[in-house]
């Protein structure tokens, strides 16, 4: 091995592999070619690191029973449950499992979208930063929408001290679906609504739904779909209370 290529072997040692990772991507970009599928094992390698931490559980039954059963493609850690003889990795159920797409770049779109930038902008960082060689549009928004599914089960903050409240209003339709359903008591069906009708007491009518969010004195805020239409102070109470942290409520409005 040349003393060039060696120094250049050494220098790739010490990035991280998302930065190894994102340099190959620039050099397969600059030169026309795509990546090579070997550099998953960078990836994956990648992600074990990232999951250390995680305590692994069964993504079936919960049991903390399991066992190694050797490693799947690319080198990712393979479990069995003991309890229900299922087979599984840290990956499994989530939106990592069948991904093409390697931690680092979620970890970027997810980043991105905290920092409220639009579809078309995280594309052309995701692009111009190197972290791929190419993404479509239509890509960036599924990765986007599959991201904002999973902030429901991001536990909620407690808010301290004052604060502050406002409401958002937004047209809820289920438009060609022949049973819909209503969105606050999942399962429940709801009538349907006549069509080409000004709604009669605009965003206050019960085709809208009613969007609360609370901010505390340090920023952290609380958003939560409380009702139809028109609030009430119940629905207030009600939703917003279990996250104070305080003895008594006092309302202004
Ligand atoms: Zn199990």
């Amino acid at each position: 091995m040349s003393h060039k290529r060696k120094n250049l072997l050494d220098e790739l040692n010490k990035l991280a592999p998302s930065e190894a990772e994102k340099l190959i991507n620039q050099y397969a970009k600059s030169k026309n070619k795509s990546v090579p599928k070997s550099l998953v094992i960078t990836y994956t390698h990648d992600i074990e690191k990232h999951l250390d931490t995680v305590t692994v559980s069964c993504p079936y039954c919960q049991s903390t029973n399991i066992i190694k059963k050797g490693k799947i493609q690319h080198g990712l850690q393979r479990y069995q449950c003991k309890s229900c003889c299922k087979k599984f990795t840290k990956l499994t159920n989530t939106i990592l499992e069948k991904s093409p797409w390697p931690w680092n770049v979620w970890t970027k779109v997810l980043c991105e979208m905290l920092h409220f930038s639009s579809v078309d902008l995280i594309m052309n960082t995701l692009i111009n930063e190197h972290y791929v060689v190419e993404i479509t549009r239509p890509t960036v928004l599924m990765m986007v929408q599959k991201l904002r599914e999973l902030f429901v089960y991001v536990p909620k903050p407690e808010l301290h001290g004052v604060i502050q409240m406002d409401e958002m209003f937004f047209h809820e339709s289920q438009k060609g679906i022949d049973n819909p359903t209503d969105v606050l008591k999942s399962g429940k069906r709801r009538k349907g609504r006549r069509r080409s009708e000004p709604s009669k007491y605009g965003t206050m009518g019960n085709e809208f739904g009613t969007v609360l969010c609370a901010v505390d004195e340090v920023g952290h805020a609380i958003a939560k779909h409380v009702c139809m239409g028109h609030i009430e102070l119940d629905d207030i109470y009600l939703n917003i209370h279990p996250y104070l942290k305080m003895l008594h409520l006092s309302v202004q409005i």
